[in-house]
């Protein structure tokens, strides 16, 4: 499933052949993604001029006169720069086509991403209740200790919440702990204030660090059979449960928290 690294890697990829060019047409095969495709759409985005292709969480923001195409890639989507007119596959759902000769395609099997509409100067619903970008200012200790304040709620399940922070994914969350030496399960109101502070700076390294190795696959984005922006990185805990601990060579443990795979070191995480 593409995380944050993997949409922001996504975004760099495609923003460079967007900006700046013309919407000849918008071609939509298969408008039921996880909500349907707005009718109007193709109304909004032809004809202008793309102005930005920016980030907001997990959301690409596709921002012409008028406003933005929202496009999210959900569990399987995926989007490439291809030359216009190239045959569409079963699971190319949307095309938007430039008049430079380049289209922006959108793959997604399984059909939970999504390509909505907001209008200029309108917060969708979807980014309304969306918490600080992790990797900004806002996203610091003082910010997470006020989140984490009296709260029972496991600290591995508070900063997945993105109404709290945005972007924090399963691999991320499992690896920042790892990182911050924090065990999952604790209740996120008794980590220490120190201890936070640590956190903070953790999810922030983990997560540019896989920003930039993503960098390395850019140029997948464009061509033919390219396979894009989908990168392992080396992973401490995620995955690995059962295996030997890097830093202690102690067995790493898996507990489900909030349904979702959590693996940790038991002596390295307290
Ligand atoms: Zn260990």
């Amino acid at each position: 499933m593409p995380e944050l690294p993997e949409v922001e890697t996504s975004r760099a990829g495609i923003a460079p052949h967007l900006v700046g060019h013309r919407v000849a047409r918008l071609v939509i095969r298969q408008p039921q993604l996880r909500w349907p495709i707005p009718a109007n759409l193709a109304l909004c985005l032809e004809g202008k001029v793309i102005r930005s292709v920016a980030r907001r969480g997990k959301y690409i923001l596709i921002s012409v006169e008028g406003g933005a195409a929202l496009l999210h890639l959900g569990m399987s989507g995926s989007v490439r720069i291809l030359p216009a007119g190239a045959p569409a596959a079963k699971h190319d759902h949307v095309d938007l086509v430039l008049d430079t000769g380049s289209m922006l395609r959108l793959t997604d099997p399984r059909r939970f991403g999504a390509l909505l509409w907001q209008p200029e100067n309108e917060l969708h619903s979807l980014l309304a209740s969306l918490g600080p970008e992790p990797l900004s200012d806002e996203f610091n200790a003082e910010y997470l200790q006020t989140c984490c304040k009296g709260r029972k709620t496991a600290i591995k399940t508070l900063i997945m919440n993105s109404q709290l922070v945005v972007g924090v994914g399963n691999i991320y969350a499992n690896e920042a702990l790892f990182q911050a030496g924090i065990d999952p399960r604790r209740a996120a109101g008794r980590v220490s204030a120190q201890r936070l502070e640590q956190l903070v700076i953790c999810i922030k390294q983990v997560l540019a660090r896989a920003i930039e190795q993503g960098g390395t696959t850019l140029r997948d984005f464009v061509g033919g059979d390219g396979k894009p922006g989908y990168f392992k990185q080396e992973l401490h805990v995620y995955g690995r449960a059962g295996e030997l601990c890097h830093s202690c060579g102690s067995i790493l443990k898996e507990v489900r928290l909030g349904q979702r795979s959590t693996v940790y070191c038991p002596s390295c995480q307290r």
